[in-house]
């Protein structure tokens, strides 16, 4: 994960976070961060749930430039390659390799939820990923929350979705920041692509990057997540159903799937 320095929040103790709400310009109400019951009914009403996004190792793998390895240094060529296009880029410091299948996932994951990304790095790591893997603001919006709306240094917030949990899925690669939220999660496998930093590990483990390969488009991690969210958004969404949204759980319908 990049190591970008956390920001420091004006005005807050040290060894204090900002609650979520403070930073009224990542939110999407401006005074309680919440969306608005009929906001949620009128999505609901749109057949769209809500999707929550971790960042590194979910949807992309950054890498210090100085910690490439020997095998790896010909990416930095790379960046203006036509095989790599819209899919590596060098943002200060870092080499960013987005997750194949990363574009096509995020298109139609947009019809089916209200996406958000929540990364524990910081704000301006998180906007500038955002901005790499949604030029135009149309899958996130301000919908972009990062290590500042966090309570606790290693706990994700929920509250900053703004839904409730039964209308909420997350795709993470690490549980243990969603400990309240284990059955909205789906776990996904982390990607890889850069050489590991520690030298003990590079020994033993050549990275998708060092061989020249790396995840595949029609089968890879977020090919298969994207299968498993379609196929519980039309659960959720069956029409079979005599109940309203309101009454639905996507944790139950999870829980089919997985
Ligand atoms: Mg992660």
């Amino acid at each position: 994960m990049p190591i970008a320095a956390a920001k420091k929040v004006a005005g807050a103790k040290k060894g204090e976070k900002q609650h979520p709400h403070q930073n009224s310009n990542l939110c999407t109400h401006p005074k309680s961060g919440q969306v608005s019951n009929t906001k949620i009914e009128d999505l609901l009403h749109q057949r769209k749930l809500f999707l929550v996004l971790d960042l590194d190792h979910t949807l992309l793998h950054a890498a210090e430039l100085k910690t490439l390895s020997p095998k790896e240094k010909y990416l930095t060529r790379k960046v203006q390659d036509p095989e790599f296009k819209d899919m590596l880029f060098e943002w200060g410091s870092l080499l960013i390799k987005l997750r194949p299948f990363v574009h096509a996932f995020l298109k139609e994951a947009n019809n089916l939820f209200q996406m958000c990304i929540y990364t524990m790095s910081d704000g301006v790591y998180a906007k500038a990923m955002a901005k790499l893997l949604d030029p135009r603001g149309v899958y996130f919006g301000s919908r972009v929350f990062s290590r500042e709306n966090c309570i606790r240094d290693d706990e994700k917030n929920f509250d900053v979705v703004g839904a409730k949990e039964n209308c909420v899925l997350i795709l993470d690669d690490t549980q243990t920041v969603w400990r309240k939220q284990k059955e909205n999660l789906m776990v996904i496998e982390k990607y890889m692509f850069f050489a590991p930093n520690c030298p003990k590990m590079r020994n033993n483990y050549k990275s998708l990057s060092e061989t020249k390969s790396d995840e595949g488009e029609a089968d890879g991690a977020l090919a298969v997540a994207l299968q498993d969210l379609k196929q519980i958004h039309s659960l959720f969404f069956d029409p079979e159903h005599e109940d309203n949204f309101a009454e639905r759980d996507v944790r139950k319908f999870k829980e089919m799937v997985s």
